[in-house]
């Protein structure tokens, strides 16, 4: 492992400013964590505090007041609420159905691949084929699952808090960018707005990185199997999984059959989040009301031993 750097300053060569100079800029964790990410993403990479930093500064210094946004619906609930509250600064939002074509006449679309936590796939070709640009949030897929920018995508989104920090131990977000252009903007607003990851959340996803394409193996042999034992289960009325992956959904009978499969876990965590090496499930109305079935049970599939996974799971659900 590179060793973690905390400098804010470097010193001055004969008088000039380096490569690094000020840690706002540059520093040596973050460039080596992009140089990484990068490599996976086919694209240049750019680290931010947290997913939702890295789709603040995506939105603010690439689109312009007057535009247009079309967000997948049953994206993650957070971007919505992001969206939101930028209207403010002009920018507006309308939602699609993203396993079909884009609405005309907006200038940016915003795809999840998988949807968190609907898990629909989107339609990448029909959207690439529009002439706006395109965003696909792949937090659930990770590039071992998906490259969007092979796909024709513009950028790729990561909450990195998610699968690609892997551990619940690391909150950071990426874009990653197509053309240098982009990622150059996208760098200066950075450095000017101080929107910036810290060098110990950087050397956490480095360290990460290396054991990614293994955990997301693990995570899809667990949750398929999962998968098909709850599809069989009598208290469980439909299970939505993409086919690959750690992140799944399941609905049971109502908002009180769901609290008490949340209370009676005992293996399984109760908590928000997905993407670490622990499972986790909880009920979404609590943070979506009714944008989400009330018995609707989000799942992320950890690496656990899966015979106790589901031995918690079937206890819970009698
Ligand atoms: N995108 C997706 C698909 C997510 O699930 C999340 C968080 O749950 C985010 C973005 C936001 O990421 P963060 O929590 O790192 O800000």
């Amino acid at each position: 492992m590179e060793p973690l750097d905390r400098a804010t300053i470097w010193p001055y060569r004969s008088g000039d400013p380096g490569e690094l100079y000020y840690q706002r800029y540059a520093h040596p964790n973050g460039l080596e964590a992009e140089r990484a990410l990068g490599e996976l993403e086919g694209g240049e990479a750019l680290l931010f505090p947290s997913g939702t930093g890295a789709a603040t500064a995506l939105v603010l210094a690439l689109l312009e007041p007057g535009q247009t946004i079309a967000l997948a619906e049953g994206a993650y609930f957070g971007t919505g609420v992001l969206l939101e509250a930028l209207a403010r600064w002009g920018v507006r939002h309308v939602e699609f159905d993203q396993t079909g074509p884009s609405p005309a006449g907006v200038d940016f679309v915003w795809l999840e691949a998988p949807s968190n936590p609907f898990l629909t796939m989107p339609d990448l070709e029909a959207a690439v084929a529009s002439p706006a640009r395109v965003v696909v949030d792949s937090t659930a897929s990770t590039p071992v699952y998906l490259r969007p920018l092979e796909h024709g995508a513009d950028f790729a989104l990561h909450s990195a808090t998610k699968f690609l920090g892997g551990h619940d131990d690391v909150l950071l977000g990426a874009v990653v960018c197509r053309s240098p252009e982009d990622a150059q903007r996208l760098r200066d607003f950075r450095s000017q707005t101080g929107i910036v990851a810290a060098p110990d959340p950087c050397w956490l996803l480095s360290r990460s990185l290396k054991t990614l394409a293994v955990r997301m193996e693990r995570h899809t042999a667990n949750a398929t199997d999962l998968v098909e034992r709850l599809r069989a289960h009598p208290a469980v009325e439909l299970v939505r999984y993409p086919g690959f992956g750690g992140l799944l959904s399941f609905d049971v009978a109502d908002a009180d059959a769901a609290r008490r499969v949340e209370t009676s876990l005992r293996r399984i965590g109760n908590a928000t989040s997905l993407g670490g090496v622990e499972s986790v499930l909880e009920s979404r109305t609590r943070w979506e009301g009714d944008r989400v079935p009330p018995g609707l049970l989000r799942l992320s599939v950890g690496l656990e031993d899966v015979d106790e996974l589901w031995a918690d799971l079937e206890q819970a659900l009698a």
